[in-house]
């Protein structure tokens, strides 16, 4: 059993092909033992990965930076529900109460949360494997443009390898 920490959109209006796999997911995690550690909130695809853990009898627990309650619907179900003073102060906690992070699609929240977990695992500072779920090519043009950025000797490229990009579900859970 372990803590996997889970990134992905708040947004309400995406399609419901991603709330779906944010449910799956959830499920996924519950079924398999572990615990879900998420954004704390109950709106978009983080409302839809904590409610699929519990619906398969999963623990979950939230956390939420207290001036964004209201605005993404505090999760009062989580089973932990942790209120931190800031956004920083979310992300600290996120990464320490978890295991691994499971990075599903998502916007600039999610990409600032992907980015703070990767660049702080190629600093040395936390050794927690970082996976990233690449549905439906989500992420190729991002991971291209990284791409650029070694060339250009701006990236290490083992930098690039901290985390493991895989297409589906199933096989970020065969990883966890
Ligand atoms: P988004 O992918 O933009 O829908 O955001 C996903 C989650 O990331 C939301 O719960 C946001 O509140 C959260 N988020 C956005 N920016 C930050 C930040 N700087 N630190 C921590 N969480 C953030």
């Amino acid at each position: 059993m372990a803590a996997i920490c889970v990134f992905c959109a708040s947004s309400t209006t995406v399609d419901p092909v991603y709330l779906a796999l944010a449910a799956d997911t959830g499920a996924a995690l519950a079924r398999a033992g572990h615990v879900l550690v998420s954004g704390g909130g109950r709106v978009g695809m983080m409302g839809a990965v904590a409610t699929g853990a519990r619906a398969a009898g999963g623990h979950t627990v939230g956390i939420i930076p207290r001036q964004l309650q209201s605005r993404e619907v505090a999760d009062v179900d989580a089973d932990e529900l942790v209120v931190t003073e800031t956004m920083a102060d979310r992300k600290t906690e996120m990464i320490e109460r978890s295991d691994a992070f499971l990075v599903l699609p998502g916007g600039l929240g999610t990409l600032d949360e992907l980015f703070e977990v990767w660049t702080t695992a190629g600093l040395g500072l936390h050794p927690k494997p970082i996976v990233l779920v690449n549905a439906g090519g989500f992420y190729d043009g991002l991971l291209a443009w990284l791409d650029r950025t070694v060339a250009a000797n701006m990236v290490r490229g083992d930098a690039l390898k901290a985390i493991t990009v895989v297409g589906d579900l199933d096989a970020a859970l065969a990883l966890l």
